[in-house]
């Protein structure tokens, strides 16, 4: 961590970015945790922020990922805009990106302004490592963005160009990672076989009960549909 433990007070001189995840290598399964995800969302960059608006509808933005350190992850976002009214109101966001090769990752949680005593010299960092952020707001304009980060929430990479596909959910902060929205056999399962065979992944292996690999899951819901002992749940 190279900031100062407290969260919202912020050192700039110690914003030891780490360098991004080469969106071009394929991770290895045990590489893929929270760390290797912020490096992953840096080095694609430009990705989607989503916020909810203040007419409660979603908005969506692509945003720079301005750095990450180990467990966090910067944003800019100039107080004219409504996305930073957005951000300041809610607190919270939801972040995804995506490769040519359609690779993804999104994070989504809780937001966090650092003071504005530590501002300046957070925005100046931030710029210091994108440099072409100069271009579009030059010298004393740069001070119009705030800078936010997210260090606790949840999210997933997710690799659709495998076959089958991947996918490894991670927590940031610490606590385990999410299973939300996965599938699950329970033992109502007659062990007829339908799901194994129409699974488009192959990734339920026979037993009592059957089981779903959840690592190579697409989340489609045809084993949950063709099942015709409904033993087929969604968490
Ligand atoms: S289709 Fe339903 S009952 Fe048949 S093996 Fe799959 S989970 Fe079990
Ligand atoms: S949700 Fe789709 S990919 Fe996942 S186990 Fe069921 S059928 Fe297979």
């Amino acid at each position: 961590m190279s900031f100062a433990e407290d969260g919202t007070r912020a050192d700039a001189s110690g914003l030891d970015a780490v360098e991004p995840s080469g969106p071009s290598a394929i991770p290895r399964p045990e590489d893929v945790d929270a760390a290797w995800c912020l490096r992953f969302l840096r080095a694609i960059r430009d990705v989607s922020f989503a916020t909810i608006g203040a007419d409660g509808l979603p908005s969506v933005r692509v945003i720079d990922v301005m750095a990450v350190t180990e467990g966090r992850l910067y944003f800019l976002a100039p107080r004219g805009k409504e996305f930073h009214a957005d951000v300041m109101r809610e607190r919270f966001v939801a972040v995804v990106g995506q490769t040519p090769d359609l690779r993804t990752c999104r994070l989504r949680g809780p937001v966090v302004r650092p003071e504005d005593d530590a501002q300046r010299a957070l925005v100046d960092r931030l710029f210091e490592l994108n440099p072409g952020m100069e271009v579009i707001y030059p010298g004393e304009s740069r001070y119009i963005c705030d800078v936010f980060f997210i260090e606790e929430g949840e999210g997933e990479y997710f690799d659709l160009g495998q076959k089958p596909v991947f996918r490894k959910p991670f927590r940031l902060g610490g606590l385990p990672a999410c299973e939300r929205g996965t599938f699950l056999i329970t033992d109502a399962c007659i062990g007829c076989g339908t799901c194994a065979e129409k699974c488009p992944e192959r990734c339920i292996a026979p037993g009592a009960p059957y089981k779903i690999d959840q690592s190579h899951c697409l989340r489609c819901g045809i084993c949950l549909e063709t099942c015709p002992a409904q033993a087929v749940t969604r968490r």
